[in-house]
């Protein structure tokens, strides 16, 4: 299968590396200039799984593929941020056969994809595989995960579960999802709680279950969350959300660790996807006519954040 890999930081790298060793043929698309330097000079780069590898993987500009080849499947892994300027920039390659999957997070993708590419190709996904980058070319891949993924398109089931075979056969053990919006908005309390909160408090997930306002504001938050999500037909199961939440917390498990988004601003004074975490929460809310005032003001304060330290 013709694969190309739109957003090729650590997750497209991740992606791009299996799938490319389970033989298909696959092309990284990204916009880091020193990064895509990297891999075209020495190859992409990982510690997999405790062994150093060196792949040479085609990689490319977004600015500059070639418009005349067109891909059966497009994996998109930019920050949600990122998202619009990438498509604009590879809409020429898509084409009526190009299936396109969203493995972001964060809600509310299909309505920038949907712009670009015509609804029974899209399918959605969600993601538990990890990644991380060490420097421009050099990926970090450890441990195992999942994809859970769904069509977006009436009558398009059978090719989701062929994506989803396509994915596993490559080792990524991906499945078809009957309610993938559902994981979607599970997945996305975890992150609107965790990463707004431990990055704004500059703490570990440990530490912040340790304060005597973490369960309440976690559970203000995921209230805003179910409210919005009902609306869109999901309905969120809050005290099982809140367990999930306290085993963040746990020093013994993933406690220790600090969430994505403080890694990208507090390390890397790079932007954040509130907008598309919290943040769509607050815009949805305006939609249906829900207060969401925890969502509003932690997205406000987090973009003071990126403000005060002139994240990029
Ligand atoms: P990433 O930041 O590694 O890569 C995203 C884009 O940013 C790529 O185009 C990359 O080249 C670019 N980039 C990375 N570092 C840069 C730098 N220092 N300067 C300039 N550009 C840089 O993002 P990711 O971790 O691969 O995440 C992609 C999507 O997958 C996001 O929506 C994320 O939330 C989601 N996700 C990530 C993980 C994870 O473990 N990393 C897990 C599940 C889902």
């Amino acid at each position: 299968m013709k694969i190309a890999i739109a957003g090729s930081g650590a997750m497209g790298s991740r992606f791009g590396l299996m799938l490319q060793k389970s033989g298909e043929d696959v092309l990284l698309i990204d916009g880091w200039q020193a990064h895509i330097e990297a891999i075209l000079s020495n190859g992409l780069k990982a510690n997999f799984n405790g062994e150093e590898v060196s792949v040479n993987i085609p990689i490319v500009h977004q600015e500059e593929v070639h418009l005349d080849k067109k891909y059966d499947l497009i994996i998109l892994f930019t920050k949600a941020m990122q998202l619009d300027k990438m498509m604009t920039d590879i809409k020429g390659i898509i084409d009526e056969n190009t299936q396109v999957l969203c493995l972001l997070n964060g809600i509310g993708h299909e309505d920038t994809i949907e712009k670009y590419v015509p609804l029974e190709n899209i399918y959605l996904g969600n993601t538990m595989w990890t990644a991380g980058l060490e420097g421009p070319g050099v990926a970090k891949l450890f441990g195992n995960g999942s994809i859970e993924l769904q069509n977006l398109g009436v009558g398009q089931e059978e090719n989701a579960k062929k994506i989803a075979e396509v994915l596993s056969n490559a080792g990524l053990n991906a499945s078809f999802s009957e309610n993938i919006r559902l994981s979607i908005y599970n997945k996305a309390c975890v992150n609107g709680t965790m990463n707004g909160l431990c990055t704004l408090l500059d703490v570990n997930m440990a530490t912040l279950g340790n304060t005597r306002t973490a369960l309440y504001m976690c559970r203000s938050i995921v209230n805003e969350f179910a409210a919005v999500a009902k609306f869109e037909g999901v309905a969120l199961d809050i005290p099982a959300i809140m367990e999930k939440i306290k085993s963040c917390f746990d020093p013994l498990t993933i406690g220790l660790h600090f969430p994505s988004m403080h890694q990208d601003l507090m390390r890397n004074n790079r932007l954040t996807e509130i907008d598309f975490i919290n943040g769509a929460i607050s815009r949805k809310g305006r939609k249906y006519g829900i207060v969401t005032p925890y969502c509003d003001f932690l997205t406000e304060l987090v973009h003071a954040k990126e403000d005060i330290l002139k994240a990029e």
